[in-house]
C-alpha cells in the first residue's frame, strides 16, 4: 500500500505568503504605498469574528494598512451602504471586505453590489464573476477558497491540468461554481454536482480531481474515490469530540479521509489544506488590487 501524497495547505500558504510580503514590500519602496484592506463586520457571530481577527492579523503581519469596521447587528442596511461608499472613495483603501453572513434585515447583494469591482477582494461581484466566467481571468479579483484550491492543485499536479476530469462537489457561488470556471480554464472537463446530482459516487469514481465543497460532515465515502485521483477537501465540519472532553469538537471535511488513505494520490488533510491558503489568497487580492489600482505594472 502507498502512502498518498498529504497537500500541506499551511505550508504551501508559507511560501505564497512570502511571495506577497516580497511584492508589497517592492510595491512600498516604489510607490511609498502599502496595500490597505478594510474589513467590515456586521453583528456578534462568534465564527466571523474569528475570521476577521485573523485576517486582520495577517494582513497587519504583513505591513498593510488595515482597518477593521466592527458594527453592530442591528445596524441598518442605509448606514452600511454608506460606510461602503465612503470606503470606496478611500484612497489608501485598495480592498474590501464584508464578513459574510450579513443580519437578515440587510440585502446581501445590494452589499456586495455596492463594492467597487476594483477593490472587491473576495471577488464576489458581478463584475468579478463575469471577467472570470468569460475568460478573463487575468483582470479579475478570483474568489480567494478556490484560487487557493486551484493552486494547491498545481503545485501537486504540475501547471498542466488539461484533459484532466474534475468534479467540483457543490454548486455556490463562493466555491462551487468559481472553482468550475477555474478548473475549465485550465482546460479540465469539468461536472459540477449538487444536491440534486443523480448516483453521485459514480459520478465520483470518473474524478482525477475532485473538489469538495457541501458542508457535510465526510458525505464523502473512500470507495467513491478513483485510485490515483486528487482530493481536494474545502469542507470544514465541526463535529463533538467527547473523547477530548467535556464540550470539545473537531473538525472534519467532506471527504471521509481515512477512507482514503488506501488508494488517493494525494489530499488535503481538514484542517491543514484549503483553510491556511483562502486567507492567503484575500492578502493576494488585497495585493492585485493595490497594484492595480496605483499603477504598478501586473506580473506576468
Ligand atoms: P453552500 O451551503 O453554499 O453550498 C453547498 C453545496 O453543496 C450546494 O451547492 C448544495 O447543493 C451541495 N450539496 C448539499 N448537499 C449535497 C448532497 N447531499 N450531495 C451533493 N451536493 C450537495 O456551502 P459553501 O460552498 O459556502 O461551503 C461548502 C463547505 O466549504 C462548507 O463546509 C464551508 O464551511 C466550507 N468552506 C471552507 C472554506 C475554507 O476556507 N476552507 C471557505 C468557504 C467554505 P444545492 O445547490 O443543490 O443545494
Amino acid at each position: 500500500m502507498t502512502q498518498p501524497t498529504l497537500i500541506d495547505g499551511k505550508a504551501i500558504a508559507a511560501t505564497v505568503r512570502d511571495e506577497i510580503g516580497r511584492r508589497a514590500s517592492e510595491l512600498l519602496a516604489s510607490t511609498g504605498k502599502r496595500p490597505g484592506l478594510a474589513v467590515v463586520l456586521v453583528g456578534e457571530d462568534p465564527a466571523s469574528e474569528v475570521y476577521v481577527r485573523s485576517k486582520d492579523r495577517t494582513a497587519n503581519e504583513l505591513g498593510f494598512h488595515s482597518v477593521k469596521h466592527t458594527l453592530p447587528a442591528s445596524t441598518g442596511e442605509s448606514h452600511l451602504l454608506e460606510l461602503i461608499g465612503t470606503l470606496n472613495d478611500d484612497p489608501d483603501i485598495h480592498g474590501i471586505l464584508v464578513q459574510l453572513p450579513l443580519p437578515s434585515h440587510i440585502d446581501e447583494s445590494k452589499v456586495l453590489r455596492l463594492i467597487k469591482p476594483e477593490k472587491d477582494v473576495d471577488g464576489f461581484h458581478p463584475v468579478n464573476v463575469g471577467l472570470l466566467t468569460s475568460g478573463e481571468k487575468d483582470h479579475a479579483l478570483i474568489p480567494c477558497t478556490p484560487h487557493g484550491s486551484l493552486i494547491l492543485l498545481k503545485r501537486t499536479l504540475g501547471s498542466d491540468l488539461s484533459g484532466l476530469n474534475a468534479v467540483v462537489v457543490g454548486r455556490s457561488n463562493i466555491v462551487g461554481k468559481p472553482m468550475a470556471s477555474l478548473l475549465l480554464q485550465e482546460s479540465c472537463t469539468v461536472t459540477v454536482a449538487h444536491s440534486r446530482t443523480k448516483d453521485l459516487p459514480d459520478v465520483i469514481r470518473a474524478a482525477d480531481i475532485v473538489v469538495a465543497a457541501v458542508g457535510r460532515p465526510e458525505m464523502i465515502r473512500g470507495d467513491w474515490i478513483k485510485r490515483g485521483a486528487t482530493v481536494i477537501d474545502v469542507g470544514i465540519n465541526r463535529l463533538p469530540a467527547p473523547e477530548k472532553g467535556e464540550g470539545k469538537t473537531r473538525l472534519v471535511g467532506d471527504v471521509a479521509f481515512r477512507e482514503c488513505q488506501s488508494h488517493v494520490g494525494a489530499i488535503t488533510p481538514v484542517p491543514g489544506g484549503v483553510g491556511p491558503m483562502t486567507i492567503v489568497m484575500l492578502m493576494a487580492n488585497t495585493l492585485t488590487a493595490a497594484r492595480r489600482q496605483l499603477g504598478f505594472p501586473e506580473d506576468k
